[in-house]
């Protein structure tokens, strides 16, 4: 490992030091810096935060975006119910993510508190064919976080690292592999990273597990909250700070070519291939993406060029079902819940969003993320919600009826410009986030999967590309 520390783990062990290096402070760059240009590719969450701080800073920007929208992998969903919201990528943010936080505060965008939300019922898992009320695998979860503890010091990150997620739960878990509890953990990690245990580091895990039971104990909540209306009520407000014109959609990176000091960037938009050059540039893409950017000219060492090309990544997909309520609630189901069936993680989509019509969330990931049938963003194979519907009447009967046409899938693996949700570190690749955040000459690298603490969520977005815009303003001032 390059710093001894992993991902979440290293926020709260290095506590304060850590999240003052997250606050939005950017030093004022030299007289000279400013109105020379900086530009930044991607315009997700990483790429439009990097670009507003380097604007508030008083630098000059371009972002270039490939898709005709902005947010990347997070969308927002506003057409599927009329009056309701869905999230389709991006969703919850935990209470400690504090630089997504600020950025929302600091742009007039308030946050659905999901602990002051009534949603009526308890979770159900369907898990081995049968049904269990949530809190059964509570105790035997609790036994593993204990493990992963103790494994983190006994075994150490090198070694777990080296090992699959698979291999660790072989040994660790409660029950042995066989029991409904390990073919929940499965499921759960399966969802969770993206990844079938098999191809995720046991670093990436158990340190999350540890984590989590620390975080506990320190009455942090994951998935606290949503944004209010929708991630795509930020992404709207940044695009407004950043300003008119700077923002170009339809225009694909092709090329990076570095000569001296001097970036060059080769683009492909409506208007046919165009170079820019601007005085430096930040480079948001995600790894699957920026594999299929020629890299040969761009000066970026054998290391980090291993990195884009084999960095894991999650291959998470949702089926979004539209209902004429939330009839499941009705059955005594609060939405929540989890199962090794295609139903995988699942919960109301319009919680807290009012009464009458509702949505209802199915993620899945690993192999049946990637193999989903369907097109990547559209509407949801018959066959998909046929057998999804039948699986929620088994764990709240009579559902299925409320439901109405028009249900969604949202295949992630199969975006050309997302080509995965989020990263997750196949063996050997838990310090992957922080070589792939290595500048180079004058490219700067953000992106979730460049953040060493929170790769994978929107917090790793937001803080790579704040981190790279304070790279950028430092080296401006020479
Ligand atoms: C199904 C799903 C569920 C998720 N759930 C959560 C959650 O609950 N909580 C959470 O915190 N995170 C979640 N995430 C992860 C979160 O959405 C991402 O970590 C975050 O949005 C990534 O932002 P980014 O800016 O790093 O990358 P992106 O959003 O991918 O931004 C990169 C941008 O580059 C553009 N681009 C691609 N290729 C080119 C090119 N050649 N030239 C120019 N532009 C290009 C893309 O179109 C995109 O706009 C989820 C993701 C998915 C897919």
């Amino acid at each position: 490992m390059t710093d001894g520390l992993t991902r979440r783990a290293a926020i709260r062990a290095v506590g304060a030091g850590v999240l003052a290096a997250s606050l939005p402070w950017f030093p004022a760059p030299r007289a000279s810096a400013a109105g020379r240009r900086v530009d930044v590719v991607g315009a997700g969450l990483s790429g439009l935060a990097c670009a507003l701080a380097l604007r508030e800073a008083g630098i000059d920007v371009r972002v270039w975006e490939a898709r005709p929208r902005l947010g990347g992998r997070t969308l927002t969903d506003t057409a599927l119910i009329p009056g309701r919201w869905v999230e389709c990528g991006g969703e919850f943010i935990d209470s400690g993510h504090a630089a997504i936080r600020r950025l929302c505060s600091g742009n007039g965008i308030a946050l659905q508190d999901l602990e002051a939300v009534d949603v009526p019922g308890v979770p159900r898992d369907l898990i081995g064919g049968r049904l269990r009320s949530g809190g059964w695998a509570d105790a035997a979860q609790a036994r593993l976080a204990a493990r992963a503890r103790s494994d983190l010091q006994r075994l150490g990150e090198d070694r777990l690292n080296a090992m699959s997620a698979a291999e660790w739960l072989k040994g660790a878990i409660p029950g042995g592999t066989g029991s409904p509890f390990a073919r929940y953990e499965r499921a759960l990690v399966t969802g969770e990273y993206g990844a079938d245990p098999a191809a995720l580091s046991a670093l990436w895990l158990v340190a999350d597990l540890a984590d989590d039971a620390r975080g506990a104990e320190m009455g942090e909540g994951p998935e606290r909250y949503r944004i209010n209306g929708g991630t795509g009520r930020l992404i709207a407000a940044l695009e407004q700070r950043i300003g008119p014109g700077r923002i170009i959609r339809g225009t694909r990176l092709t090329a990076l070519v570095r000569g001296g000091a001097t970036p060059a960037l080769f683009l492909t938009g409506p208007d046919g291939p165009r170079v820019e050059r601007p005085v430096r540039a930040a480079i948001t893409l995600p790894p699957g993406v920026l594999r299929s950017v020629n890299l040969r000219r761009a000066g970026i060492p054998a290391a980090e060029r291993e990195v884009i090309r084999t960095f894991g990544m999650g291959t998470n997909a949702k089926v979004i079902i539209p209902f004429t309520d939330a009839a499941w609630q009705r059955r005594g189901w609060n939405g929540d819940g989890l199962s090794d069936t295609a139903l995988g993680q699942t919960w109301n989509a319009t919680m807290g969003e009012g009464s009458g019509a509702a949505a209802f969330t199915s993620l899945v990931g690993g192999r049946a993320g990637r193999d989903i049938p369907g097109p990547d963003h559209g509407p949801a194979p018959d066959a998909i919600v046929r057998t999804r519907l039948a699986l929620m009447d088994r764990i709240a009967p009579g559902t299925r009826a409320a439901a109405r046409a028009g249900a969604v899938v949202h295949a992630w693996a199969k975006d050309p410009y997302a080509r995965g949700s989020y990263s997750a570190a196949r063996p050997g690749q838990a310090d992957f986030p922080a070589i792939a955040a290595r500048p180079q000459g004058p490219f700067h690298f953000a992106g979730e999967h460049t953040s060493d603490n929170w790769s994978g969520y929107m917090e790793g977005a937001v803080q790579s590309g704040q981190r790279a815009a304070r790279e950028v303003i430092a080296r401006l001032r020479g």
